[in-house]
This record gives C-alpha cells, sequence and structure tokens, in this order.
C-alpha cells in the first residue's frame, strides 16, 4: 500500500513553526515511503479564513521545497459531506439536539460539582423521532451530535505514542455541525481523508482526543481507519514556545536571512533522537526518516540552535544559489572569499562595501603607523601573484614583527575591522590602489 498523507492548515493565519513541522514531517515521512503528499486547504470556517493566507501558506511551501502533489479545499467539498452526513444520519450516527450554549454550560457544572467527568448526558438522543421532525420542520433549527459507541474502548496503535485507549464512556458525543448548517472540524476532515485515500495522519498531539472520536468516525463511514501518530508539542528553550516564537511566520524567518534548508534540516530532525545535521537535505533528510526515531518528551526549539544551523548552511551554499541576492559586480570568486565569515547571506553586501567602498580608517597607536607606512613602502614596489603572502613575508624581514603584531595593523589599516575573511583571499579583490590608498589614510590618521 503507497503512503498517502496529508497536511491541513486552516488559512486563518500563516504558518508557524509549529506548522512548518508538521508540514515538513508528512513531506518526509510520504518520500520516504515514496507515495503521495497532499494539501488540504481547512477553510471550513468562511467568516476567519483568508485568500491571501492561501496564497501565503503556499508561498512558504515552495520557499521550503515541500511541494503537493495534489490539492483539495473544504469550502469546495461541501456537497460530499451532505451526502455523508445523510448516511450518517440515516444509520442514527449522527443525532439533532437543541440545547443553548448555557444549558450545557449548567449541565457541566452540575456534573463537575458533584466530582464527576463533564460528559454530554444525551438528552437530547431521547427526543422522540416525531418531536424532532416537527421541530425541525417547524425552523426551529437543531446542531449536529456524532454518536459514540460506548460499546467498546477506542484503540489504536499510535506511530509515536505506542498502544493507545480511550473509553468512549468519558467522552461526550462530539458536535459535528451547527445549528446554521457549518460544519466544526472533525467530521468533514474524515469524510476528506476517506475521499482522499490518506493512509497516515501525523500531527500534534494536541489532536490526540480528536482522533479518539475520528477513528470512530472512520469506521461509521465504513472506511478503514488510517495510521495514525502524534507529534509532541514544541516548546522553546525554555518551556512553553514563546508567543513571539509561536506565531513567528516562515516569512519572519526568511526576511531574518533563515535559508530555508536551515529550517529543514532543523525542523525535519525536531522531536527526534538523530542529530541535526545542515548538510542534508530534504532526500536525505527523508530516506533516514523514520516515527520510531521520535520521542514524547516535548520538542525543544533553538533559536541559537537554527542561527547555528544557518551559518553552517550558508558556509555551503554555492554562489549560483545565492547570485541573486548578493550585490551586482560580486562574482563567485568573492562569494568564495567571504562566504566562511557570514551568519546570513545578506552580510556579504557588508563585506563587498569593505572590499568596493571606503573604509572607516583606524587610529592606530604611533608605531603601528609607522609600520604600516612601511607595508606602503613594499607594496609600491610589489604586488605580484600573492599580494598578501608578499608583503607580510617582507614586512617580517624588515621589522622583526609577527602573528597578531604583524597582521592587525594591516587588516585594520586595509578593512577598518579587526576580525573577517582570510586577507590573502580578500586583499587581491582590494585592489592594489585601493589597498595603498588605505594603508597611506592609516599611517597618516593620528585620530580625531
Ligand atoms: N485544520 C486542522 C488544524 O489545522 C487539521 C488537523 C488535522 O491534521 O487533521 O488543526
Amino acid at each position: 500500500m503507497t503512503v498517502v498523507t496529508r497536511f491541513a492548515p486552516s488559512p486563518t493565519g500563516h504558518l508557524h513553526v509549529g506548522n512548518v513541522r508538521t508540514a515538513l514531517h508528512n513531506w518526509l515521512l510520504t518520500k520516504h515511503h515514496g507515495g503521495r503528499f497532499l494539501l488540504r486547504i481547512d477553510d471550513t470556517d468562511a467568516e476567519r479564513s483568508r485568500e491571501e493566507y492561501v496564497d501565503a501558506l503556499k508561498a512558504d511551501l515552495a520557499w521550503l521545497g515541500i511541494e503537493p502533489e495534489g490539492e483539495e479545499r473544504q469550502s469546495a467539498r461541501f456537497a460530499i459531506y451532505e451526502k455523508a452526513f445523510a448516511r450518517l444520519a440515516e444509520a442514527e450516527r449522527v443525532y439533532p439536539c437543541w440545547e443553548t450554549p448555557q444549558e450545557l454550560e449548567l449541565k457541566r457544572k452540575v456534573l463537575l460539582g458533584r466530582g464527576l467527568p463533564p460528559v454530554y448526558d444525551r438528552a437530547a438522543l431521547a427526543i422522540p423521532e416525531d418531536e424532532r421532525t416537527r421541530r425541525i420542520e417547524s425552523g426551529d433549527k437543531p446542531h449536529w451530535r456524532f454518536l459514540l459507541d460506548r460499546e467498546r474502548p477506542i484503540e489504536w496503535d499510535d506511530g509515536i505514542r505506542g498502544p493507545q485507549r480511550f473509553d468512549p464512556a468519558q467522552m461526550s458525543d462530539p458536535v459535528v455541525r451547527r445549528a446554521d448548517g457549518s460544519w466544526l472540524y472533525m467530521l468533514p476532515s474524515a469524510i476528506d481523508d476517506v475521499a482522499m485515500g490518506i493512509t497516515d495522519v501525523l500531527r500534534g498531539e494536541d489532536h490526540v482526543s480528536n482522533t479518539a472520536a475520528q477513528v470512530q468516525m472512520f469506521e461509521a463511514l465504513g472506511a478503514p481507519v488510517p495510521r495514525f501518530a502524534h507529534e509532541a508539542l514544541l516548546t522553546g528553550t525554555e518551556g512553553k514556545l514563546s508567543k513571539r516564537l509561536g506565531s513567528m511566520g516562515v516569512a519572519q524567518f526568511r526576511d531574518a536571512g533563515i535559508e530555508p534548508a536551515a529550517l529543514v534540516a532543523l525542523l525535519g530532525r525536531l522531536g527526534t533522537s538523530d542529530p541535526v545535521d545542515p548538510s542534508l537535505d530534504m532526500a536525505a533528510l527523508a530516506s533516514s526518516f523514520d516515527l520510531s526515531h521520535f520521542g514524547r518528551a516535548p520538542a525543544r526549539f533553538d533559536e541559537a540552535e537554527l542561527e547555528r544551523v544557518n551559518a553552517a548552511v550558508v558556509h555551503a551554499l554555492p554562489y549560483e544559489a545565492v547570485a541573486d541576492r548578493l550585490p551586482e559586480d560580486m562574482d563567485a570568486a568573492a562569494w568564495e572569499v567571504v562566504r566562511p565569515n557570514l551568519a546570513r547571506v545578506a552580510e556579504a553586501q557588508d563585506w563587498w562595501r569593505v572590499v568596493t567602498g571606503t573604509v572607516v580608517t583606524p587610529a592606530l597607536a604611533d608605531e603601528d603607523r609607522a609600520y604600516v607606512g612601511e607595508a606602503v613602502q613594499v607594496l609600491e614596489d610589489t604586488w605580484g601573484e600573492s599580494p598578501w603572502q608578499g608583503l607580510t613575508g617582507a614586512l617580517k624581514v624588515r621589522t622583526g614583527r609577527k602573528g597578531k603584531a604583524l597582521f592587525l595593523p594591516l587588516r585594520l589599516a586595509l578593512t577598518g575591522m579587526d576580525h573577517g575573511p582570510d586577507m590573502a583571499a580578500l586583499l587581491p579583490l582590494i585592489g592594489r590602489d585601493a589597498a595603498l590608498e588605505r594603508l597611506r589614510a592609516a599611517a597618516a590618521w593620528e585620530g580625531p
């Protein structure tokens, strides 16, 4: 049996880290088995769903390299839900209810007050058939509940959590449809999973209790129950996912200079016992993706780790992958020179400015100014194939300086900075004229 998975976001906001993890893991699970990954837009809530979020989430997935092989929209499938619902009503697996929210709240309070679980008492189930019909025909619109089968426990073998067992007697019959005819999430999702041939549902553990009810919905629909796996919740470094991080959209990571490959490398492994490896691409992550490597402890999303992974990813990016994000006249050779110093691709332009623009002339100590003056003399005579080696070699002999004393004043004068890319690679990019100009300026500058 081929694996068919789906990512089912509600387009009521931007994708955040948790959504991205779910989408990615479904994709990886699918690719590991060579199956199909589908996108389902859960837009039954017309009030809160927005087209701009649909566009944004598709763009986000594309940026991450997650390509769905099919797409469905719940808002285009109401006729399908209607039909399945009619069958369930026929089989008396859904029933109409008329309690007001206040009445339900009161029932809850009474049960809780007696120390009992607040399970719906099924009072509406006792309403005789003719009275139901009369009320419905008179325009008194009911909401509808799915009738759980309480005769036997609900069980499934969760791909991450292991054997699960729920007692349906401890569960309320879930409301599946509101009085205005609109759908709640649970039933349409099960109907779609059947129609779309979904074999594996991988989602967050906040859905575990939904799964218990949905297992019975699949059975009531006469369909096989898919395999379920629920991932531990995502947390920040200090317990809960912070509000900021929890709501951080893909676009914000992108704007912050995070590469898609870094997010993928980190999130792909998050929650598993496998180490994060920045060199792994999607295909490599997919081939090693295994639900049995997931643990039940909360998965920690560490921003500092994302930064480290991102830097490692940037250090390996080829020029072709970044050319359109670099200053126009910056070529492949220049990229190779500055790349090891970058935490983000955008920082390349800072170094390019150091190469091609003007630098801040450092205020050096007297002896260092004299030393830089000697560097000017050396460079006036020689440049050659490897100017940096030539320059420092000659200065070493002339001044007896070595190490930091030999290199740092030159670096400061040539770049205005005390750190940066390999000078041997950088100096040819700066060029003879600019180098001489900068060295002369530093030799002469006594400070403000
Ligand atoms: N739209 C639901 C959500 O975003 C889908 C849950 C599911 O995967 O079934 O929570």
